[in-house]
């Protein structure tokens, strides 16, 4: 009965079987029903209505909102072999003119639209002209107005309703939650369509938190096991992302910022560096995520608490959309409850919705103390079931330990109390440890009862336990004061007794930080698979580049992957490969045999060097720095910059950090003389000892660059 929609499936796409709920879904649009849609990131929402939409006679109006989104499903369909076109305002008169002509003779199968641009009147009256198979709206909670995405343009696509009774619509989203999906419903006018409801874990993620010691060590630590992978670092603040950005980067790291307050160009800059690199981290505030399509992002790092769950599992979620295995990690801290408490109170609103987002915030803390499975209680916060503890996270991996902490949890609530319910964490401990210092002595607290009584536990299990007071509310942070600890009324049970605590045993900094890279994701290849798993990646790249698109457009990473474990040794057995359909099997299946042949071994890797190479010295690193990173001698990192200059893919500013007067000193030298610019031996003598003779070549190379064009 799928007959044709499997043919296509591993024709087109080169897949062998439909994932979850996709064959359903496309056999209800297929045969011109409503549906919708809800699947999480990466559950392979495309597939959905770029199936039926081949299917079915005629076009495939996608409506999406964002020119990225469909720059991307266009570039990919391309290299498929499907006629999609995208149409945007950035397009001049001419080129629309074409699109529409080529439309009218029904060359096209699928259009992307964005909504504003679909509800024209004149693009309705165009279409309403045209033979039309399906609507897909993407993204569709969109059209939610309690959702953070909301585009009032999506409003109007209800009106698809009626102007075309006859044609089926889809709509997709990976946002669950029962208001947004009744509201799509309601304002989309999909009252008769099939609801598809998938489950929305997202089993290829490994989940873990640990406690905040010393971030940006732990940060590293997390990484070491992951060079060359690309990721995400999301941070609270604009500055915290420009240090992080600039400290990971001087670490061997190639990092790049993202945040609002960097121009647009820049950041779309940066975006677009993100998308078409591999191996780059982004560290960013909220601000980038929407729109990230990249498939292969391997980890979502966390130096900051995120204010909800729903923020949470939406930010982890843009980790390992191709299925392959790929890690959340967060690192958490008593003074990210302080920072969210005061963003929160701060905030404008009513109580009522204050209070709203003060549930959410403990929802957070209570994924982040939990001692329990992590994504049974992710899910079950978005209303799903999982009958048993998922064995991929870190507590389900590590067996996390409790411990009685009823009574030193008494002393410190007891610690609060007596000091007056006004002094921070830090105060505190020096009372239950009987510090005697200044401040101590300055307020007479050497003289309360319970100065002294904690020495039975070490400072850093004192800062756990009032975190995770804080963190479970039996104490307060004044939040108009400055920070300072006070009871809050559900401890009182405890403090009289009635009930016993049971706190979770943080792992102690140096058990942490061996196990903090300890998850079923680290590695997607083996050592001695390395080297032909680079030469796979470095002969995508060359193709992505050739074709200016992103290189997970020409293969995802799971197609190289089978390749490097398959060894396909024909052309029949490439098109055995998961992910390699007919048009692309007759596009690149003889150069990526070539290299599985080992016949192109050694020209890829020097590629791959001076790529990148090029990609360190825009993140921004020193030659030296260089030179570490790729384990070879600074001479030839300068030589290869120099190249790299001459051939205009780096500015002299991203590949050297000279001083301004002695640039132009250098400069002066080389422009002295008549004519040709003298060779650099001539120089070198004069700025012997003051800089590199690399720095010289890369100066004389940017000077050559300008004067030849
Ligand atoms: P979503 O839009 O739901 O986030 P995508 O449509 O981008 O997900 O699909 C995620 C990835 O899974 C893509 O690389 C896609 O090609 C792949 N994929 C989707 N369906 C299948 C399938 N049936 N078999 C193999 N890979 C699939
Ligand atoms: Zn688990």
């Amino acid at each position: 009965m799928l007959a044709p929609a499997l043919r296509i499936l591993k024709d087109v796409f080169g897949y062998d079987s439909f994932r979850g709920r996709q064959a359903a879904i496309i056999e209800r649009v297929a045969s011109g029903g409503d549906a919708l849609v809800l699947m999480p990131t990466g559950g392979g929402k495309s597939l959905c209505f770029q199936v039926p939409g081949l299917l079915r006679e005629g076009l495939t109006v996608v409506v999406s909102p964002l020119i990225a989104l469909m720059d991307d499903q266009v570039a990919t369909l391309d290299e498929l072999g499907v006629a999609a076109v995208a149409l945007n305002s950035s397009q001049s008169a001419e080129e629309q003119r074409n699109i529409a002509e080529r439309l009218r003779r029904g060359e096209i199968k699928l259009l992307y639209l964005a909504p504003e641009r679909l509800v024209q009147p004149r693009m309705l009256g165009f279409l309403q002209q045209l033979k039309i198979a399906l609507f897909a709206i993407d993204e569709a909670h969109c059209v939610s107005q309690w959702g953070h995405d909301f585009r009032p343009e999506y409003l109007q696509l209800g009106q698809l309703a009626e102007l075309f009774p006859e044609v089926p619509r889809i709509a997709l989203t990976a946002t669950a939650d029962m208001r947004t999906r009744e509201e799509i419903v309601q304002r989309l006018h999909l009252q008769n369509a099939e609801r598809f409801l998938s489950s929305f874990d997202r089993p290829n993620i490994f989940y873990r938190i640990v406690p905040k010691d010393q971030p940006r060590k732990q940060l590293l630590g997390f990484l070491a096991e992951r060079k060359g992978d690309a990721g995400i670092v999301y941070c609270l603040s604009r500055k915290k992302v420009d240090e992080v950005a600039a400290f990971l980067s001087e670490q061997g790291f190639p990092a790049l910022p993202y945040h609002a307050g960097l121009a647009s160009d820049l950041r779309a800059y940066h975006q677009k560096r993100f998308l078409n690199e591999e191996g780059l981290i982004m560290v960013a505030t909220i601000a980038f995520g929407m729109g990230i399509d990249k498939p292969n992002v391997r980890f979502v790092a966390h130096l900051d608490l995120p204010k909800s769950l729903e923020a949470y599992y939406q930010e982890t979620g843009r980790a390992g959309r191709d299925g392959l295995p790929a890690d959340a990690w967060m690192a958490y801290g008593l003074q990210d409850v302080l920072l969210l408490k005061q963003m929160l109170q701060n905030s404008e609103g009513d109580e009522r919705h204050k209070r709203l987002e003060q549930h959410k915030l403990d929802a957070m803390l209570g994924l982040c103390e939990l001692v329990a499975c992590r994504r049974q209680a992710l899910l079950a916060y978005f209303d799903e079931e999982l009958a048993q503890p998922c064995g991929h996270c870190d507590n389900c991996v590590d067996e996390v330990q409790t411990w009685d902490a009823t009574e030193p949890a008494r002393q410190a609530l007891s610690a609060i109390y007596r000091s007056g319910q006004r002094y921070g964490v830090g105060h505190l401990v020096d009372i239950l440890l009987g510090r005697d210092n200044d401040k101590v002595r300055g307020l007479g607290h050497q003289h309360l009862s319970v100065f002294g009584v904690g020495k039975a536990l070490a400072e850093g299990e004192w800062r756990s336990l009032f975190r995770q007071l804080v963190a479970r509310g039996l104490a307060d942070v004044d939040l108009e004061g400055y920070g300072g600890l006070r009871l809050s009324d559900s401890c009182r049970a405890l403090l009289r007794g009635e009930v016993n605590l049971q706190l979770r045993r943080d792992l102690k900094p140096q058990q942490a930080g061996k196990t903090a890279t300890k998850s079923a994701a680290s590695q997607l290849v083996r050592g001695d698979e390395r080297d032909l798993w680079e030469a796979l990646r470095a002969l995508r790249r060359k193709l992505a580049e050739e074709h200016a698109v992103p290189p997970y457009v020409i293969f995802p990473d799971s197609t190289l992957l089978e390749m490097l474990r398959s060894q396909p040794g024909s052309l029949a057995e490439m098109a055995q490969v998961s992910g390699v359909g007919a048009r692309k099997l007759e596009r690149y299946g003889a150069a990526f045999l070539e290299v599985l042949n080992g016949a192109v071994e050694t020209p890829t890797v020097v590629v791959d060097l001076r790529h990148e190479l090029i990609s360190l010295a825009r993140a921004g690193m020193t030659p030296t720095q260089i030179a570490g990173q790729l384990k070879c001698s600074e001479k030839n990192v300068y030589s290869l910059l120099a190249e790299a200059i001459g051939r205009q893919q780096l500015s002299l500013e991203q590949a050297l950090d000279l001083p301004e007067d002695l640039l132009g000193e250098i400069q002066d030298a080389f422009l002295d003389g008549e004519g040709e610019l003298p060779p650099v031996a001539a120089l070198s003598e004069q700025f012997a000892g003051r800089v590199a003779e690399g720095v010289l070549y890369c100066v004389r190379a940017a000077l050559q660059a300008e004067f030849e064009v």
